[in-house]
């Protein structure tokens, strides 16, 4: 079990930036509202988070830690049509399997909180413990029993900066989400809970980022895509900048990379490839967005409807800067 457990991270746990991922992940599942992510050397050292969402059981917190155990999943058409962040039931126990690793949860009506530890996947029993409703997953020393694969991660400041991408970008998506960063003590970024999605981006990328860009929406039958596009005389044109979410997942997509890179080609730009933050929103079941547990990859049911839509959406949208 905690071979195939540290297999199944082999796939799912790339580096501290994956674990951030995944622990994040189910924070936002279990509905929190302020999300706290404190971190120590690169998050290789430490990487702790805190939620206050709604808490595990005490009689689940094994479960929480063995494979395929998900409470999200309740039957195959849920599988088919799966809206939380993740369903698999994998990445706790992956992530458990490679690092010390503990979980305190309370749910909101329980007396007082429960504890769990696992150490190079060993389970301990649940004990009482002290903490607010809510949820802490606290993980050290990734990959301290798999030697050759701690050997494979950068310096501390790579493995940060891994970690700030990922979280910006699940702060984009989340505006509604508050959200906090330390590293080493030191305040990283704080967000506030926002309103609307206008609200995060100028918090995240900067007034001049909304200043500098047109907002879209458009609609058809089952598909909506909106979000920002930066003007062709932004100052900044930068792949730190480009932002595209499929039902608020980041994505990195070549159906939707070839569609947004036509469509400003087409209209302007010049070669220049630009800054946007997309979301493009569509039924569940028109998307399989995990074909692989870590990669940022989609297969959408109807790649050429998608590819058109947008290519459309923001070709129209561009055209009109022109005019
Ligand atoms: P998955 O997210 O695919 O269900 P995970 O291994 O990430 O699998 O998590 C296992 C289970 O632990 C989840 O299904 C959920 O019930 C519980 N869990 C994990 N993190 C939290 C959290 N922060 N708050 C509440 N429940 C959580
Ligand atoms: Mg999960």
């Amino acid at each position: 079990e905690q071979l195939i457990n540290q297999i199944a991270a082999g796939e799912v746990i790339e580096r501290p930036a994956s674990v951030v991922k995944e622990l994040v992940e189910n924070a936002i599942d279990a509905g929190a509202t302020r999300i706290e992510v404190e971190l120590d050397g690169g998050g290789v050292k430490l990487v702790r988070i805190r939620d206050d969402g709604g808490g595990i059981a005490p009689d689940e917190l094994p479960l929480a830690l063995t494979r395929h155990a998900t409470s999200k999943i309740g039957s195959l058409e849920d599988l088919e049509s799966v809206q939380s962040m993740g369903f698999r039931g994998e990445a706790l126990p992956s992530i458990a399997s490679v690092s010390q690793f503990r979980i305190i949860s309370r749910r909101r009506d329980d007396a007082h909180a429960s504890m769990i530890e696992a150490d190079n996947g060993r389970l301990s029993d649940v004990r009482p413990a002290q903490h607010p409703p809510g949820t802490t997953v606290e993980m050290r020393e990734l990959f301290f029993n798999v030697p050759a694969r701690r050997k494979f991660l950068k310096t501390e400041r790579t493995e940060l900066s891994h970690i700030e991408d990922q979280l910006r970008a699940m702060a984009l998506a989340r505006p509604e989400v508050g959200l906090h960063l330390k590293h080493a003590g030191r305040d990283l970024l704080r967000l506030s809970r926002a309103e609307s999605i206008a609200e995060r981006v100028d918090a995240l990328l900067g007034e001049s980022f909304l200043e500098q860009s047109l907002s879209i929406e458009h609609h058809v039958a089952g598909l909506s895509l909106h979000g920002f596009v930066g003007l062709p005389t932004a100052a900044r044109s930068s792949a730190d900048r480009q932002y595209f979410f499929v039902n608020r997942r980041l994505v990195k997509d070549r159906v939707i990379a070839h569609a947004v890179k036509q469509a400003y080609a087409d209209v302007l730009f010049h070669g220049r490839y630009p800054t946007f933050v997309l979301f493009l929103d569509l039924d569940p079941t028109a998307v399989d967005v995990n074909v692989h547990p870590a990669k940022a990859e989609v297969r959408f049911r109807e790649q050429r409807m998608v590819h058109d839509f947008l290519f459309r959406s923001l070709h129209e949208a561009l055209a009109q800067t022109r005019a």
